[in-house]
C-alpha cells in the first residue's frame, strides 16, 4: 500500500536525522574527552608537547575505527567547535557527517578568524546547504575560504608536497598496482622518462607493447636490477600440501594479501628452477592443530632478523585492531624494563602511530594465552580490547572444529641475492 511506503520513507528520513544527531553527539563526547584526557596528562607531568598522545587512538577504538580514522574524526570534532553553524546544521540533519568532513577539510589550513568568517557565510544552520550536491558545497567552501586566505591556497601546494608517497594495493587477478603520489613535474617527468624507453625499445624491434615496456622499465629502474626481481625478498606463506600436493589452499604473500595456491606454486618453482635465483626454504612449524606458527625465543633485548621476519609473517599489518597500516616496529608486548622477554609470543608488529600511542600513559598490554596468538591492550579508560593474529594459509579458523591430528607444517619461502 502507497500508505506503508510513504511510512518507510518517513522512518528512513528519521534514521538519517538521528544518525546525524549521533554524529554530533560523538564529536562532542570527542572534544571533551580530549579536554579531560589532555588536563590529566597535564597533571601527571607530562610534557606540553606530548599531551595529547593516544587520545585519537582511544576514539578509534570505541568507534571500530582505525587510528589514522579516528585522529581525522578528532581533528573534525575539534574544527566543527569553532564552527557553530556547521556544527548546528550536523546536529539537526542538515548536514551528514560526510559533509561535514568536506566543509572542513577545506577550512583547516586558515586561522581560527578565517574559519569562523566562512561558518558564518555558510549559514549551513538556515538550510543554505540543503539540497546541493558535494561538488558545490566543496566550491562554495573552497570561495568563501579563498576570499578570506588567497594565501591559503599556496601553503596547500606546499603541504600536499609533504603527503607525496607509493602504495601498493591488489589488482585482480594477481596483479598488483604500484601507485605514486607525486608532485606534478616529477610525475610528469617520470611518465615522460618511461614512454621514451618504450619508443626506443620499440623502434629497435622489441615486440613487447608499449605498456609492457614501460612497466618493466619502472620495475627495473626502481629495484635497479634487469628482470627486477632479483635481490629483493618476496616471502611467501603456503601449506607444504599446496606446493607438493597441488592442494587449492591459498598462499598469502605479505605485502600483498591472499594469492591463489597455482599461483604461489608457479612463483615458487618457476623462480626455484631459475638458475640465477636461489631459493631458501624456511620450514616453520606449528603445534598440532592449533594454526600457529612455533614461537622462537632470543636472550637478546631487540628483536633478531629471524624473529622480526617470522612477526612480519605472523601478523601480516599492524596488530592494533582495525588498524592494517604496514609493521613499522616490532614490538615487546610487555615491555622489556617491565620483564616482557623477546620471544613471539611477547612480539608484535605495530605501525608506527600505534607504536607511539601505546608509550603514552595509562596503556597496557600483555599476550593472552590460546590457540591463536591474541594481544589484550587496556587503555587509560580501563576498556580493553583484543587482537588475534590473522589465520596463516591452512590453519583452522578461530572457532571453528580443530579436528587436524597431524601437525601442520608451512613453508616459508624466500628469495634473496645468492
Ligand atoms: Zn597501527
Amino acid at each position: 500500500m502507497a500508505g506503508d511506503d510513504a511510512g518507510k520513507i518517513n522512518q528512513i528520513r528519521g534514521l538519517e536525522d538521528l544518525k546525524c544527531v549521533a554524529g554530533a553527539r560523538q564529536a562532542e563526547a570527542s572534544v571533551a574527552f580530549d579536554l579531560s584526557q589532555r588536563r590529566k596528562q597535564a597533571a601527571a607531568g607530562v610534557p606540553a608537547e606530548e599531551q595529547g598522545a593516544g587520545v585519537a587512538a582511544q576514539i578509534a577504538l570505541a568507534r571500530r575505527e582505525s587510528p589514522n580514522r579516528g585522529s581525522r574524526l578528532l581533528g573534525l570534532a575539534r574544527a566543527l567547535t569553532g564552527m557553530p553553524r556547521t556544527f548546528a546544521a550536523f546536529r539537526s540533519g542538515l548536514l551528514n557527517e560526510w559533509r561535514v568532513t568536506l566543509i572542513v577539510k577545506d577550512t583547516i589550513c586558515l586561522t581560527p578568524e578565517n574559519r569562523a568568517g566562512v561558518d558564518e557565510e555558510l549559514a549551513a544552520d538556515t538550510g543554505a546547504l540543503d539540497g546541493i550536491g558535494d561538488k558545490a558545497i566543496i566550491a562554495a567552501v573552497r570561495a568563501a575560504a579563498y576570499r578570506r586566505d588567497p594565501a591559503s591556497v599556496a601553503k596547500r601546494a606546499a603541504r600536499a608536497v609533504t603527503e607525496r608517497t607509493v602504495s601498493l594495493r591488489p589488482a585482480p587477478d594477481t596483479m598488483t598496482y604500484l601507485t605514486a603520489l607525486l608532485p606534478v613535474a616529477q610525475g610528469v617527468a617520470a611518465f615522460a622518462a618511461l614512454s621514451r624507453e618504450a619508443d626506443t625499445a620499440r623502434s629497435a624491434g622489441d615486440d613487447r607493447s608499449r605498456g609492457q615496456v614501460m612497466a618493466d622499465t619502472l620495475v627495473e629502474r626502481a629495484t635497479g636490477i634487469p628482470g627486477g626481481v632479483t635481490g629483493v625478498e618476496i616471502q611467501l606463506v603456503m601449506t607444504d600440501r599446496a606446493l607438493l600436493q597441488a592442494d587449492g589452499e591459498p598462499a598469502r604473500l605479505p605485502g600483498y594479501g591472499t594469492i591463489p595456491a597455482a599461483s604461489a606454486r608457479n612463483l615458487a618453482l618457476s623462480h626455484a628452477a631459475s638458475h640465477e635465483l636461489s631459493l631458501w626454504v624456511r620450514r616453520l612449524y606449528t603445534a598440532p592443530g592449533a594454526g600457529e606458527l612455533v614461537a622462537m625465543d632470543s636472550t637478546a633485548r631487540l628483536f633478531p632478523p629471524n624473529l622480526k621476519r617470522f612477526l612480519q609473517v605472523r601478523d601480516e599489518t599492524c596488530r592494533t585492531p582495525y588498524c592494517d597500516a604496514p609493521i613499522r616496529h616490532h614490538d615487546h608486548i610487555l615491555g622489556w624494563a617491565g620483564g616482557g622477554k623477546t620471544t613471539a609470543g611477547n612480539g608484535q608488529g605495530l605501525c608506527e602511530a600505534c607504536n607511539h600511542a601505546k608509550e603514552a600513559p595509562g596503556w597496557n598490554a600483555r599476550p593472552v594465552p590460546g590457540p591463536a596468538h591474541t594481544v589484550a591492550t587496556t587503555t587509560p579508560t580501563g576498556h580493553t580490547y583484543h587482537s588475534t593474529a590473522p589465520p596463516l594459509p591452512g590453519a583452522p579458523l578461530a572457532g571453528g572444529a580443530q579436528s587436524c591430528s597431524s601437525q601442520k607444517r608451512r613453508l616459508t619461502l624466500a628469495r634473496a641475492t645468492p
